[in-house]
């Protein structure tokens, strides 16, 4: 079995050690250093671990308790938000927030801190876990909340896997009458109508989250299409899951595959398919949530050399300079794919100590390995975000530098003291080091 994050990059070779039983010790001897590692959905290198271990939590996947009176779920760390789903759907609950993909595991989505479209609403997963244990190299367990153990709960929701294992883990979830989201797309022009928008939706939407065209430029830079919704209330009781059976790319695509003028062609098109500048519909969770799920492995779609991507934050700002020069810089290079996109985040502090999200603007766009080129781009964005005050996302990371992440992340000192002696990862040697 081997091992690769999302974005295919870099390319690392590790000890690969499929943990079995959460009540077994860990495998630490010497100096090969750990990593827990879910279901590498992380981007970059946050969950590789060149030349060390890697324990492949997946077989952890256990429903360990569920209180339905209070809506309290209980699971081994392996177990995937979509085997979560399977679970609650049916008896009529939800996850308290989710990424754009189902298959990440529990820990993966604790470890990395992860956010939604409802951040602005509900905060980041963490802010809903109630306790989880924690496994150290040396043997030691650890039960940590809010009030037990507060210092290491903090440490690790965002710890991006480098304190110990999570064994398991227990979190609020919330109810729905049903499977479907009341949804609402509206196209906007530029950045001024995209900022309009949200702020007449963040009271009253719980989720928001917008395609943003990155290539259009000039007087069209920024526009792209607002989606908002809500859990729909009324009608039939319908808790369905829809499993789909998903389609496959079945190798990797030639790297002329994606060019500027495929991905110019794509995104008029896909600007230009609402006719109405809103329109309302009912749809199911999973292509609400999780459209790419339907496509297996699309990742093969940007060929062998892989792809960044790249995710930042900016925090707000009277006439919001520092997005629209970052959105001018992608847009001038011609580099990005049709993935991009826009949302702001909300003031719910996380109890994470290195958690990703602050108030702010926060764009992700993925972008073809083009080598040098790529990374002489990425340089000038992280000149931008830093200067903005903002930082970008671990998760999706594969090249920032020790000096970026340091200066956006100042608290990375603070986690240094609970990091497991055994524990390390490609991206920790990388920017902390
Ligand atoms: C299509 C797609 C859409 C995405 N959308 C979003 C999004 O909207 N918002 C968002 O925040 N993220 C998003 N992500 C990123 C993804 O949610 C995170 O990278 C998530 O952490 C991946 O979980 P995983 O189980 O695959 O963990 P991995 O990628 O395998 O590992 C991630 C980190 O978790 C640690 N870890 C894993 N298990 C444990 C454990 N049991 N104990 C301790 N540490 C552990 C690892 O060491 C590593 O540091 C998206 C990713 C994809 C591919």
């Amino acid at each position: 079995m081997s091992c690769k994050s999302w974005g295919r990059y870099p390319k690392t070779t590790e000890t690969i050690k499929r943990l079995t039983w959460s009540t077994e010790p860990l495998p630490a001897n010497g100096d090969d250093k750990l990593l827990p590692y879910g279901m590498g959905r992380s981007y970059g290198d946050v969950c590789l671990n060149n030349c060390g271990t890697l324990l492949v939590t997946t077989a952890l996947d256990h429903i360990l308790a569920f209180d339905e009176q209070i809506g309290l779920l209980r699971c081994e760390s392996g177990i995937s938000l979509d085997e979560v789903l399977r679970f609650l759907v049916p008896r009529g609950w939800f996850l308290p927030t989710t990424p754009g993909t189902k298959f990440v595991t529990l820990g993966g989505a604790i470890a990395n801190d992860i956010h939604g479209k409802n951040h602005h609403h509900s905060g980041t997963f963490g802010c809903h876990v109630t306790r989880f244990e924690l496994l150290r190299s040396n043997g030691e367990r650890f039960i940590c909340s809010r009030e037990k153990n507060p210092e290491w709960f903090a440490a690790t929701i965002g710890g991006l896997g480098l304190t110990g294992l999570i064994t398991w883990a227990e979190f609020k979830v919330r109810r729905i009458a049903n499977s479907f989201i009341e949804m609402e797309s509206i196209k906007f022009r530029d950045l001024d109508e995209f900022f309009a928008i949200t702020k007449e939706s963040d009271q009253d939407y719980e989720y928001t989250v917008s395609w943003q065209d990155c290539l259009a430029k000039a007087k069209t830079l920024g526009r792209g299409i607002f989606m908002r919704g809500n859990h729909a209330k009324a009608g039939a009781p319908d808790l369905s899951l829809h499993p789909k059976p998903g389609i496959t790319v079945p190798f990797d695509f030639p790297s002329i595959a994606l060019n500027q003028v495929s991905i110019k062609l794509f995104n008029t098109l896909y600007y230009a398919r609402l006719r109405r500048r809103l329109t309302k519909s009912i749809v199911h969770y999973n292509p609400f949530f999780y459209p790419l799920d339907s496509i297996n492995k699309w990742n093969r779609i940007y060929g062998s050399r892989g792809f960044f991507q790249y995710q930042f934050v900016v925090p707000f700002s009277e006439d919001n300079r520092a997005i629209r020069a970052i959105l001018k810089e992608i847009s001038e290079s011609g580099q990005a794919s049709f993935l991009a996109v826009l949302k702001t985040f909300g003031d719910i502090r996380s109890p994470g100590l290195l958690s990703f999200p602050m108030p702010g603007v926060t764009l992700a766009l993925d972008f073809p390995n083009r080598g040098e080129e790529s990374f002489v781009l990425f340089e000038k964005l992280d000149r931008l975000v830093i200067e903005a005050g903002g930082r970008i996302y671990p998760a999706k990371d594969a090249r920032m530098s020790a000096a970026t992440f340091q200066a956006s992340y100042p608290q990375w000192k603070k986690l240094i003291q609970y990091i497991d002696p055994a524990f390390s990862s490609s991206f920790w040697r990388r920017v902390a080091l």
